[in-house]
């Protein structure tokens, strides 16, 4: 089985759809392994996305994920990481196709409600930046 990591984003928090969103994922068929609801910190947000640096956006990113509760997740299924991907939608909701997490709930480019990773290495990377593999239970 493969696995991707997923963020509930703080204005899905916020906002008391964290359940409608984990509904949608499950209804694709990718099971949430592991889930917990933290506070990112400036660092662990800044070092999450560290290859988004150099970009203009940055610091409002980083201003918007600390600035309420996450849930980071670990999703499984098959082909997970193209599979979450496809759920989420575009990154821009306007670009979102129908049906999709970020078509229905995101607000706008920065706040679009869901991380996914963008392949198997970083999903890896993502995974173990937050969890430790005891905590992925597969029944
Ligand atoms: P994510 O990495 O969160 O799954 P993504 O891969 O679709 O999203 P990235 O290009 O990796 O998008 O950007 C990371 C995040 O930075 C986006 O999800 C969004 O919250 C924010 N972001 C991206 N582009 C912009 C932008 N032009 N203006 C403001 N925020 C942006
Ligand atoms: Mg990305």
């Amino acid at each position: 089985m493969d696995r991707t990591f997923s963020i509930i984003k703080p204005d899905a928090t916020k906002r008391n759809i964290t359940g409608a969103i984990n509904n949608i994922i499950e209804k694709n068929n990718l099971s949430i392994v592991a889930q917990k609801r933290i506070k990112l910190s400036k660092y662990k947000a800044e070092g999450f996305y560290s290859a988004h640096k150099e970009k203009p956006f940055f610091n409002d990113l980083i201003e918007y994920m600390t600035s309420g509760a996450v849930i980071v997740q670990v999703l499984e299924g098959m082909n997970a990481v193209k599979k979450y991907r496809e759920i989420m939608g575009a990154t821009n909701p306007e670009n979102a196709d129908d049906g999709t997490i970020r078509k229905k709930y995101a607000l706008n480019i920065q706040e679009n409600s869901v991380h996914g990773s963008d392949s198997d290495e970083n999903a890896k990377i993502e995974i173990d930046f937050f969890f430790d593999e005891s905590e992925i239970i597969n029944n």
